[in-house]
C-alpha cells in the first residue's frame, strides 16, 4: 500500500515513520511512503505557500496553485486514488474507516497549516476529508501520521501477531481486555489466578467478561452497536446488580 503525503513541513515525518512497525512494513515492501514538501510547486523567489484571507480576518490561507499543482504533477490531473484533506472539519477517524482504508492500495493525504486551505482545494482537488477529533492542531500533518500509522496495523502482515490488530480496541466493537506479564506479584499486586491457570476457555471467558465491564464503564455508548450474545448480556447485568446499585 502506498501513501503520498503532502506538507508544507516534511521533516516532522521520518523520525516516527522511520520506527518500530511503519519501519518494519517499509522494509517488508507492505507499506510505502512518499512525503512531498508542496513548496516545491511554488515558483517566486521565496516559495510562498500562503496568503491573507479576502474578506480579512486574522491568519493566513494556503494558495491554491501550488496545492493543486504538488497533486497534479505526482498523482496525474485525474488521480485514480482517493485524495484526503485533513481536516477539523471532516468525518471522524476510526478503527472502521482504518480497515476501509487499509483495503485500498494507494492514498493522497493533505496536510493544511494556518487557518487551512483555500477552499478550491477542498471543492476541486480532494475526494475525502477526515478529523481525527473534535480539537484543533496546528497543522494536519501528526493527522496524516495518525491515519498511516491506525491504517498500516490493517495491512495483512504488518504486525508480528496475524489477529493482533482484531483483538484490539474498537476492532471488535469493544474495548480490549487488560495485560499483564512478568512479575507474577509486583508490590503484592497479583495477577489474576485465571491466566496462570492454563485453561484456555476459562481464559477466553474472563477476558470477553473483562472486555464487556470496560467496555461498559469506560464507554457504553460502544455497547448500543455491539453484537452482544445472551452471556453477554448475563455478565453485563451480573456485573451491574453486584456493584452499580
Ligand atoms: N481554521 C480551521 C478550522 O477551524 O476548521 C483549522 C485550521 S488548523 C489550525 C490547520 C490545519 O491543521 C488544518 O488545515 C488541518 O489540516 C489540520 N488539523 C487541525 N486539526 C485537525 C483535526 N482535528 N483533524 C484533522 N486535521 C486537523
Amino acid at each position: 500500500m502506498r501513501f503520498d503525503v503532502f506538507t508544507l513541513l516534511p521533516q516532522v515525518f521520518a523520525p516516527y515513520l522511520n520506527s518500530s512497525i511503519l519501519q518494519r512494513a517499509q522494509e517488508n515492501h507492505l507499506l510505502e511512503l512518499a512525503i512531498h514538501n508542496i513548496r516545491d510547486w511554488t515558483h517566486d523567489r521565496h516559495h510562498v505557500t500562503d496568503d491573507t484571507p479576502y474578506g480579512g480576518g486574522g491568519g493566513m490561507v494556503m494558495k491554491a496553485p501550488p496545492i493543486f499543482e504538488a497533486v497534479e504533477s505526482v498523482l496525474g490531473s485525474a488521480p485514480d486514488c482517493p485524495v484526503i484533506l485533513m481536516t477539523p472539519q471532516g468525518r471522524p477517524f476510526s478503527s472502521v474507516v482504518a480497515q476501509e482504508l487499509a483495503e485500498m492500495p494507494h492514498i493522497a493525504l493533505l496536510c493544511g497549516r494556518y487557518e487551512g486551505v483555500d477552499e478550491r482545494v477542498r471543492e476541486h482537488l480532494v475526494t475525502d476529508q477526515i478529523s481525527v477529533g473534535d480539537y484543533v492542531l496546528t497543522g494536519g500533518e501528526l493527522p496524516a501520521m495518525i491515519i498511516i500509522d491506525a491504517v498500516t496495523r490493517f495491512i495483512p502482515g504488518a504486525l508480528g501477531d496475524p489477529m493482533g490488530a482484531l483483538d484490539d480496541s474498537f476492532a471488535s466493537g469493544l474495548l480490549e481486555y487488560p495485560h499483564y506479564t512478568r512479575p507474577e506479584e509486583f508490590r503484592s499486586w497479583k495477577v489474576p489466578d485465571v491466566l496462570l491457570s492454563g485453561n484456555h476457555a476459562e481464559i477466553s471467558r474472563w477476558r470477553r467478561n473483562q472486555a464487556l465491564i470496560r467496555t461498559y464503564l469506560h464507554r457504553p455508548d460502544l455497547l448500543d452497536e455491539s453484537q452482544l450474545s445472551k452471556e453477554d448480556r448475563n455478565t453485563l447485568q451480573e456485573f451491574i446488580d453486584a456493584h452499580m446499585k
